[in-house]
């Protein structure tokens, strides 16, 4: 026993342990999807803030351009380049301005009229408007950073390159890029990037070249772009910690379900193993219950149906441990004890009443079994029972595989069976479809006649099916019947109804179904005796 539970938890372990390095693999490449997903927005959100803040300095740029274009005074007097001083001390982002003729800085904010500088500036680009842009115009921070220029007549302003805090932090780097007077000729002004296209700096959008993402906003406000870039694995580096949450979250939640899985399967696993060795050691029951012809009450047959209780005594559902048995391939060998149990307690009278009959349930696996029909043949050629006084019930999900439905059936009928459809109108089936299959009888399923009475809509289909059943010579049983309302629903029916439910009988033993039966035949029987003689009734109890 130790053996077996300490085997069984291995098993669980290993399943559990399986599913979460499963978990972890899929956490793993969720974490990755949703990191990098994430970085590549953090690289758009840079090259927004960045495009912001380069917008803000080509503004301001151009609006002390368009002043110092047109001067107050005289050009590189005094009062001109105070003029100049007065815009770069109050401005953010300016860091010079002043006056250039033919490339050659003739004064400045910085440095004044006194300036000689023998460097010969040439603009890099021409923008659209006639401004002038050139990388580097510095001629104070020889060998500094880079100084952004901008020039319109012979007015110029130069920027810093920093950037705001505000910006965010690196390990994402940036460059501005121009349209050039075509559109779209484009140069970097600042930032490099050998090898990537210049289309990719002038339109908006995301693109990864070899190993690096780009993430492009253009101004609306002047023909520029900025682009934010980033090696991935840098930019992933940054997420890692969303990448190991991912392989957390996953390999918890997979060791969750694979427990959750493990568990469930070895459940029913273990109900499969005790169901077997219940059926190997003979250890179901089957109980009986009446059915009556509605009008009259008399008994005119009973439903076979199977009971089992589990190793600790617990009644399983026969709902539960059919699907169990079908879903592991053994339902067979049910069926073939309910027959055996049939035939040993009602042989004698299903052989000798013609007017009795009993009900088996068989399962789609039943249909599809080439020997089945052929050993309930033999079973009840060795019984002397004929096929009529077994009526055989199949639910509409078995007669999913439609051919092997049909002929299987088609054989049944051929040996006397009547054959049923069990829980009608709880499939998909339309009567249509069940006069192809050629059945002779429809059992509507419990739901409906339980709805009689109520303001459930299910009750409206009830005229419908009924009416149907008899076009089509269709016999009805009505199951689950439980009062009399719901019996006297069917009073005014055009058909003959036989009926099933508590009102007329629980599920009961062989013994105490035929003593009943015996009983309520004597009744019958007693009507016909002379006034005056009575005979004592017991009525079955439930079960
Ligand atoms: P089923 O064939 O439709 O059987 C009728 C079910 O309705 C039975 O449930 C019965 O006890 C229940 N019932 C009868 N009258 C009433 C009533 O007035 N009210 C209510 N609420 N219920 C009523 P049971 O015995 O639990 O069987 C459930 C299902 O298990 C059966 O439905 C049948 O599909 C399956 N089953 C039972 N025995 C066998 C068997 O030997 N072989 C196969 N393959 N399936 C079986
Ligand atoms: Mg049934
Ligand atoms: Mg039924």
């Amino acid at each position: 026993m130790l053996k077996i539970v300490r085997s069984r938890f291995s098993e669980v372990l290993a399943f559990t342990a399986l599913a979460a390095v499963c978990g972890a693999g899929v956490g793993y490449e969720g974490g990755r999807s949703a990191a990098s997903w994430l970085a590549e927005n953090r690289l758009d959100q840079y090259a927004a803030s960045v495009m912001d803040v380069v917008d803000a300095k080509a503004a301001e740029g151009r609006e002390v351009l368009a002043m110092i274009s047109s001067p107050k005074f005289s050009s590189c007097s005094d009062a001109d380049i105070g003029t100049f001083r007065q815009f770069v001390l109050r401005s953010e982002y300016l860091k010079d301005a002043g006056r250039i003729l033919d490339g050659v800085i003739q004064c400045s904010a910085s440095g004044g009229r006194t300036l000689r500088v023998e460097e010969r500036f040439t603009a890099n680009f021409v923008q659209r408007d006639g401004t002038l842009a050139y990388k580097n115009l510095a001629p104070l921070q020889p060998g500094k950073a880079m100084m952004v220029g901008l020039q319109r007549g012979d007015a110029y302003v130069v920027f810093g390159p920093q950037m705001p805090a505000s910006v965010g932090p690196i390990p994402m780097q940036f460059s501005i890029s121009l349209r050039g007077t075509s559109g779209s000729t484009a140069g970097l002004l600042t930032g490099t990037y050998p090898g990537a296209e210049p289309s990719l700096f002038l339109h908006d959008g995301r693109r990864l070249v070899g190993a690096t993402l780009f993430a492009t906003r253009c101004s609306t406000r002047f023909a520029g772009c900025t682009t934010a870039y980033a090696l991935v694995a840098v930019a992933l580096r940054a997420e890692r910690k969303k990448v190991i949450a991912g392989v957390f979250v996953g390999a918890i939640i997979g060791a969750l379900f694979g427990l959750a899985l493990s568990l469930a399967y070895g459940h029913s696993r273990g109900l499969a193993q005790q169901l077997r060795r219940a059926i190997r050691n003979d250890k179901l029951h089957v109980l009986y219950q009446p059915v009556v012809d509605r009008a009259s009450g008399v008994i005119v047959g009973a439903e076979a149906l199977v009971r089992w209780s589990d190793d600790s005594g617990h009644a399983i559902s026969p709902d539960i441990f059919i699907k169990v048995a079908e879903e592991r391939g053994f339902v067979g060998e049910v069926t073939r004890l309910v027959l055996r149990r049939i035939l040993r307690d009602f042989e004698e009278i299903l052989r000798k009443d013609g007017t009795f009959h009993i009900n088996m349930n068989i399962a789609a696996a039943d249909l599809e079994d080439p020997t089945f029909i052929p050993a309930l043949e033999d079973a009840l050629s060795r019984a002397g029972v004929a096929g009529r006084s077994l009526g055989i019930e199949i639910t509409e999900g078995s007669t999913a595989r439609h051919q092997i439905a049909k002929d299987a059936i088609q054989r049944l009928r051929q040996n006397g069976h009547i054959v049923y459809i069990d829980d009608f109108g709880t499939g998909y089936s339309s009567l249509a479809c069940l006069h192809e299959l050629a059945v002779d009888a429809i059992k509507i399923d419990k739901a409906f006649i339980q709805a009689i009475g109520t303001d459930s809509v299910t009750v409206n289909i009830l005229p419908q099916i009924l009416s149907m059943a008899e076009a089509l010579s269709l016999r009805v049983v009505v199951e689950g019947v439980e009062t009399q309302e719901q019996s006297n629903y069917f009073a005014g029916a055009t058909v003959p109804i036989l009926a099933q439910g508590w009102l007329f009988g629980r599920p009961i033993p062989a013994r105490e179904f035929q003593r009943a039966w015996m009983e309520r035949r004597t009744i019958e029987e007693a009507r016909l005796l002379p006034r005056g003689v009575s005979i004592k009734v017991r009525h079955p109890k439930s079960a």
